[in-house]
């Protein structure tokens, strides 16, 4: 009874929050246990219809070892990309009326980043990540809607690391730009040099996703370590033609991969390690202070304090509309990154519900 008091309490307290934050959720997914993992030690205990997840201490008994947060929705371990991305669709749909949204995927290195925004290398449709289905889904639209309107689709990707933004889709290599963007400087990242691909279908998109992810290799000794430590953005421009009227519209939408927010210890990093770590937990946490500032509804938004946030200024805030997949690792090794994960994720959200323990 307490503990349905204290879901009752939670709730109402969340809902304010939402009303006053608007544009802004928090989603969290939980990693499935990989082959080999012990799937009995876990540290989620509970997950609630209405977005609860309930964490338990492995080493503090009892209600002591619960922490309670709340979240728009959280993703169980058997959720699939396709029920992921059912829910995000009408989200991704309205770039096609102009607006700007960004989608990120937060949490620690091996937490499935990678897994939402792009799919399992290789991946199989069924394992397409939300990048692939969301190119797919607009070019389904667009053909749908050939006779009212004419879209414009073109993609850049760019890579953030060490503060450096770099493009990573320059067509100094072997391979061929599939064409020019016709539109001129698109708006909603503000790189002005990086170069902007035309697209016209998800063959074309798994195309350039592959010169990006070569290039993104490029001068690390493992793309896993690179990739972990940079932030990867992927920036899909939609320009529209209302052909009977001849009015025109663009939204944009970012696919961001975040760099693993995992701490590192101060005494194990030296030299290049450490300055990784502290560009990325500078840029993570000037984020999460631009993401809090616009959930508060705050006149000043801190967008200049990093690399990351300046890129993103004008799809962030204003109309724009921002989701944050918060990603999870169910095992108990993980507990305290886990902790650390949702306390970033529930200050972003506006909803801290540190006190609020169950009863159980
Ligand atoms: P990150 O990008 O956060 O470092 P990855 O996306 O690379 O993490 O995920 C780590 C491992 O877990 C990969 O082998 C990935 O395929 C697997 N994985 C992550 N999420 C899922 C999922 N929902 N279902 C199946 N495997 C997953």
């Amino acid at each position: 009874d307490n503990y349905h008091k204290v879901l009752a309490e939670n709730q109402r307290l969340y809902n304010e929050v939402q009303e006053l934050k608007g544009n802004i959720r928090v989603y969290c997914r939980i990693r499935p246990f990989l082959p080999g993992q012990n799937q009995k030690s876990t540290t989620i205990d509970y997950i609630g219809e209405s977005g609860e997840l309930l964490i338990v201490n492995p080493s503090k008994q009892g209600k002591d070892g619960h922490r309670m947060f709340k979240f728009n929705k959280v993703f169980d371990q058997a959720a699939s990309q396709a029920e992921i991305f059912s829910d995000i669709q009408p989200l991704i749909r309205s770039v096609l009326d102009g607006y700007n949204v960004c989608i990120f995927a937060y949490g620690q290195t091996g937490s499935g980043k990678t897994y939402t925004m792009s799919g399992p290398i290789s991946a199989s449709v069924e394992d397409w990540g939300v990048n692939y289905r969301a190119l797919s889904d607009l070019f389904e639209i667009s053909e749908n809607r050939r006779n009212s309107y004419f879209y414009e689709v073109g993609v850049q990707m760019v890579e953030i690391y060490n503060e450096q933004v770099r493009d990573l889709l320059v067509d100094d290599g072997p391979q061929k730009r599939l064409g020019v963007w016709s539109s001129t400087q698109p708006n909603g990242l503000a790189v002005p040099d990086a170069s902007v691909h035309p697209v016209k279908s998800t063959s074309d998109v798994l195309q350039l996703m592959h010169i990006g992810q070569t290039n993104r290799a490029v001068g690390s000794t493992a793309l896993n370590e690179r990739s972990s430590r940079s932030h990867s953005i992927l920036t899909v421009h939609v320009r529209g033609v209302d052909l009977k009227t001849g009015s025109t519209s663009r939204g944009c939408l970012h696919l961001i991969d975040l760099a693993g927010s995992e701490r590192v210890e101060r005494s194990e990093a030296t030299g290049d390690r450490l300055k990784e770590a502290q560009h990325i937990n500078k840029s993570l946490s000037a984020l999460g202070d631009v993401i809090f500032a616009l959930a508060q509804k705050n006149t000043h938004v801190p967008y200049r304090n990093s690399k990351l946030t300046q890129v993103l200024q004008s799809s962030l805030g204003g109309q724009a509309k921002t989701l944050m997949f918060v990603q999870i690792n169910p095992d108990i090794e993980s507990y305290s990154e886990t902790i650390s994960t949702l306390k970033f994720a529930e200050r972003v959200s506006g909803v801290e519900l540190g006190a609020a323990r169950s009863n159980k």
